[in-house]
């Protein structure tokens, strides 16, 4: 079992408060955010970093993304109890649990394979259970295709049709759209055989690598 103690449950609303006061309304997402222990995430020595709002590296070159960029993208996804959701870069897994606080079936693919190892292990001990899988998100999963959701977590130079193909009618991609520095965030509504774009801020994400993402 992990310890969540006092210290780290204030630690955690006034992340939350924070949060809020940063524009982030979906209070589904602020009370995702106040239940998943992200310290469960940090090695010992680092614990003091958990409830920051920062991203943090997780080895393998990886971070954990900053909490007020996990709550933009959740708050854009608009999750609904019961629908499939596609996690591209899985990392830490901390982006899953947070879906799966939603009421998502979540599926979610790592390229990198220390980092799906770790993730695999960890979230079922907190009492996460993601569909996980190992490979190259930027062609999506085409075996559990359509989702009603799929959220990217790595900078994409382009949006891979790959993702908006494995899309279900009326569902929502989030993506960050850009060079290796910074990105758009995206949100594609696909209408039929329309996909309506609406630009958000800009982000920085470690890139989305892969066939249809940067190589390397
Ligand atoms: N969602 C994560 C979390 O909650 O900790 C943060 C993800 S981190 C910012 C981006 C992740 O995307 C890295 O773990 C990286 O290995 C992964 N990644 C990069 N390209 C990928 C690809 N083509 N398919 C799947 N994962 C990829």
């Amino acid at each position: 079992m992990f310890e969540d103690n006092y210290r780290q449950r204030g630690l955690r609303n006034k992340l939350v408060r924070l949060l809020r006061q940063k524009g982030i309304t979906d209070e589904r997402v602020l009370t995702a955010i106040g239940k998943v222990p992200r310290h469960v995430f940090f090695e010992n020595a680092f614990l003091e970093h958990a409830y920051q709002d920062k991203a943090f590296p997780i080895g393998e070159g990886q971070t954990i993304s900053q909490p007020y960029t996990v709550a933009f993208q959740t708050e854009k996804l608009m999750v609904q109890p019961g629908q499939s959701v596609l996690e591209v870069g899985t990392g830490s897994g901390y982006q899953a649990c947070i879906l799966l606080e939603l009421g998502a079936r979540v599926y979610t693919i790592e390229y990198n394979r220390v980092l799906f190892e770790k993730a695999r292990k960890l979230l079922p001990k907190m009492g996460y259970r993601p569909h996980f899988h190992l490979g190259d998100g930027s062609k999506g999963l085409p075996a559990f295709a359509p989702y009603h959701r799929i959220l990217v977590t790595a900078g994409a130079p382009v949006i891979p049709e790959a993702l908006t193909a494995q899309l279900a009618d009326e569902g929502l991609l989030i993506i960050p759209v850009g060079d290796r520095e910074k990105q758009v965030m995206v949100r594609i509504t696909k209408k039929g055989n329309k996909l309506i774009r609406e630009d958000f801020d800009y982000f920085s994400f470690v890139p989305l690598l892969g066939e249809q993402g940067w190589k390397k």
